[in-house]
């Protein structure tokens, strides 16, 4: 299962040629799942990677910032706000 997301996320980060991968700590995941969960559904799918503004998904795999006017891959959002939480 693990593997298998790993494997996604990895394949989906050189599709779209990201250049650097931060990984969180997996043990505070575990300790914190129903705080990470919520993340995961309120916060990273609404908000822009980029500018941090709100923005909306516009069809289920994508997501729109009109402050950037900028069409993005929701499941890229997301990755990039778990990312920029686990450094903060
Ligand atoms: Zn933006």
């Amino acid at each position: 299962m693990l593997n298998t997301i790993i494997h996604k996320f990895v394949k989906l980060c050189y599709e779209k040629e990201v250049s650097e991968i931060v990984v969180g700590d997996a043990s505070e995941i575990r300790e914190n799942n129903d705080k990470n969960a919520k993340i995961k559904e309120n916060y990273t799918s609404s908000v822009c990677p980029r500018c941090g503004s709100k923005g909306k998904r516009i069809t289920r795999g994508s997501f729109y910032c009109p402050k950037c006017n900028q069409i993005m891959n929701a499941d890229v959002v997301g990755c990039l706000n778990i990312a920029k939480k686990c450094k903060a």
